[in-house]
């Protein structure tokens, strides 16, 4: 049923990982498939049998050709360094090259108690790992790069996180699973060649084109790079309001993924200081702080590469220290572009980020659920009478409606036919996201009632998030009072 092998982090030096061989499980039952990744990534399924995928998706039975193993990573943890962190309930089988050329880990997570597992158990419960399926399965969908959901097996076992719960295992595919902690487990010991072994390995996988550049360049090019990807990457989250709960260097991916979905959640309200997670009590990854908080990960990671970058530290610190500091003007770029695409803005004009920011102070004021408020104004675009159901959004609906004028006057300057401007902003404008009430419905469901249906719908649902679905209008509403999901836990 797999596809070969092409083994490339398993050919790096022993001290990159920790070979490991997956704990078997009671009773893998598998739950979901992602039948079309599959298909792009070469599996085999013309005689696909839920049981024998269930025996594969577990790491029961490790495939032909794999070399599973544990990775060593570092990372900083709510701004506090931890120099050996690595995955502690993770198993990379290997790569795959799959049908665009492209190579893609295979990750078994939950898989057992691993050589990182610290106190750990090296489990999953059943309720993260849908969480987890469901949003990056909706992230890629609403074209935001993510880690994929590949397969879910239930374990037959039970993990206990305060009470003991169904576990599960997430098989979770990446561009690579390489993070910034990765980079920071070498430097941490003193072990440039390492780094630099790491450096070449993740410019080969994720930035070929660096690799015909000498010397320091090569790295401050990689450092460049990387910043371009997070850039857009965290652009694109505040596009949908996403925020991602743990934005620890070890959750920070060197390919631009969104990665590692822990207590992450959509908001609804506008709320620039909007927190979810149980254990951000700072607020620390709040929604707002989320760009500044990728260039302060973007300052760890250019820490890594000094020794490479330039003999003369001073030099170098110098380098990179110039380049960190375009990270502002180059995070303002992505997110207004995808503002103007939100807007439904043709050219660029002068006042476009004005005109964005005035809508956000008025959401915010006007306690407007922030995806409905751009669907609808897509909707308005061609459709005046839209506009009522647009303004109804809002609690202040005066401010609405004056800023509803600017961006008529603006809208004149462009050339797009009304309908044609819709159906690109429609495009920018998820009518569907996973909303947390929801998303907490298909667990619960699953978890208490053995019921899958619920997240089998929503899943469906989420993963055609620009697509008007008749029926299906009761999953673009915001949760009422009693529905509200205030925290998320990992
Ligand atoms: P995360 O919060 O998932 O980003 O994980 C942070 C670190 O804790 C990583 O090193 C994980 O591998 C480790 N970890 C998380 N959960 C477990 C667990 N149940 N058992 C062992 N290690 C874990
Ligand atoms: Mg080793
Ligand atoms: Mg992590």
């Amino acid at each position: 049923m797999f596809p070969a092998f092409t083994l490339s982090y398993s050919r790096l030096p022993e001290r990159f990982y920790e070979r490991f061989e997956p704990v078997p499980v009671r009773e893998p039952r598998l739950i979901a498939f992602n039948r079309p990744l599959a298909e792009a990534l070469g599996f085999d399924l013309a005689a696909f049998d839920a049981e024998e995928a269930a025996v594969w998706f577990s790491g029961n039975v490790v495939p032909r050709g794999a070399e599973p193993l544990a990775q060593a990573y570092a990372g900083h943890q709510f701004g506090g360094f931890v120099p050996r962190l690595g995955d502690g309930r993770a198993v990379l089988l290997g790569e795959v090259t799959d049908r665009d050329g492209r190579l893609r880990d295979i990750q078994l997570k939950g898989a057992g108690r691993t050589p990182f597992s610290r106190g750990g158990d090296g489990r999953a419960p059943l309720g993260p790992v849908l969480r987890e399926y469901l949003v990056s399965e909706a992230m890629h969908a609403m074209d935001i790069p993510s880690t994929r959901a590949l397969a879910a097996v239930t374990t037959g076992e039970h993990v206990v996180r305060g009470i003991p719960e169904l576990g599960a295992i997430l098989t979770r595919v990446a561009a690579s699973h390489i993070r910034i902690g990765t980079f920071q487990y070498f430097a941490a010991r003193g072990d440039i060649d390492g780094v630099r072994e790491l450096a070449d390995h993740a410019i080969e996988r994720h930035y070929p084109e660096l690799t015909k550049r000498k010397g320091g360049e090569r790295y401050l090019g990689l450092l460049e790079s990387v910043q371009a990807r997070q850039a857009a990457l965290v652009a694109k989250w505040m596009g949908v309001g996403f925020i991602h709960g743990v934005m620890n260097t070890d959750n920070t991916s060197i390919s631009g993924e969104t990665i590692d979905f822990g207590p992450c959640a959509f908001m609804e309200q506008y709320d620039p200081q909007m927190v979810f997670s149980s254990i951000d009590e700072g607020g620390r990854y709040a929604y707002a702080n989320q760009p500044w908080i990728a260039q302060w990960n973007l300052a760890r990671l250019a820490e890594t590469l000094l020794p490479l970058i330039d003999d003369d530290t001073e030099r170098a610190i110098e380098l990179a220290t110039e380049l960190l500091q375009r990270f502002p003007e180059r995070y303002d770029e992505e997110w207004l572009a995808v503002m103007r695409a939100k807007l439904g803005l043709e050219r660029a004009q002068p006042g476009d980020k004005a005109l964005a920011e005035a809508l956000l102070a008025i959401m915010h004021r006007g306690r407007a659920d922030f995806t409905l408020t751009f669907r609808r104004l897509a909707d308005t675009a061609e459709n005046r009478e839209a506009e009522a159901s647009l303004i109804a959004l809002f609690e202040r609906p005066e401010d609405i409606a004056g800023w509803l004028e600017d961006w008529r006057q603006r809208l004149a300057q462009d050339l797009w036919a009304e309908d044609e401007r819709a159906r690109r902003m429609r495009l920018a404008n998820p009518a569907f996201i996973p909303r947390n009430h929801r998303v907490q419905q298909a667990l619960t469901a699953a978890m208490d009632e053995n019921d899958y249906g619920p997240f089998e719908t929503l899943l469906e649902v989420i993963t055609h998030p620009f697509d008007d679905q008749p029926g299906r209008e009761e999953y673009t509403r915001p949760a009422e009072p009693t529905e509200r999901v205030f925290r998320t836990f990992c």
